[in-house]
């Protein structure tokens, strides 16, 4: 059994709750995803495995996953949670496209320096720290550019037009 998943039977006996099937079967999907998924986004790759889960054990699930450090949870400004599971990588940031949401994972040491003097310059002990840089990816930019009108996606950023209603 994975480290991760010893991890996750360990919070579930803390939490007295049972191991079952579905879970097993809805962490194993998880821990081995590479994108930032919401809680329907799960629904739908895990229902192809066995249709008879439902929607709200995904949810518990992934909220118990967050309990037991294994997951965590990603805003990306359009007021959707998603997660992702945090043996990927350490710590990473993300640009996120905010015409056809797709979302570049970066890491980068110096960041991270920056962040933590700014945090010490200011006596602040910071817990957990996330940036999140919105713009245009490249194949949306290029198509900003061109003469057509960029299609503007419902979704996308609160305010990131200047406008919040
Ligand atoms: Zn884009
Ligand atoms: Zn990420």
């Amino acid at each position: 059994m994975s480290q991760e998943k010893q991890q996750f039977y360990r919070h579930l006996q803390r939490a007295g709750l049972k191991r079952t099937a579905q879970r097993d079967l809805i962490v194993d999907i998880f821990l081995h995803t590479e994108d930032h998924l919401s809680s329907e986004d799960l629904y739908r790759v895990v229902k192809e495995q066995d249709a008879s889960i439902g929607q709200t054990t995904i949810y518990r699930t992934l909220k118990l996953l967050v309990e037991a450090g294994l997951a965590s949870e990603v805003r990306f400004g359009d007021g959707r949670s998603r997660y992702e599971p945090n043996n990927k990588f350490p710590h990473h940031d993300h640009l996120i496209c905010t015409n056809c949401n797709h979302t570049i994972e970066f890491y980068s040491a110096e960041l991270k320096a920056m962040l933590e003097s700014i945090a010490a310059a200011h006596n602040f002990h910071p817990t957990e720290q996330s940036l999140r840089i919105f713009g245009l990816c490249a194949a949306c930019a290029v198509d900003a550019a061109s003469d057509s009108p960029p299609a503007i996606n419902k979704s996308s950023a609160p305010g990131a037009f200047g406008i919040a209603k």
